[in-house]
């Protein structure tokens, strides 16, 4: 198997991604996916306490 990220081998440690930092890269784009936020700019202001208690979104 390969990293989805940057097709190296993954390390079972962090399957299916080959390190810490592409599986890092992988959760930000799934958080960026699911907060659908419009522009890089809106980041801060609706994520006030995404640093310290990071959670999925609320179910609809
Ligand atoms: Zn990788």
């Amino acid at each position: 198997m390969t990293c989805p990220i940057c097709s190296r081998t993954s390390d079972p440690k962090y399957r299916p991604f080959c390190s810490r930092r592409c599986a890092d890269v992988d959760l930000a784009r799934w958080l960026n996916a699911s907060y659908a936020i419009p522009g890089p700019e809106a980041e801060a202001e609706s994520l006030p306490d995404d640093d310290e208690n990071p959670r999925p979104p609320p179910r609809q």
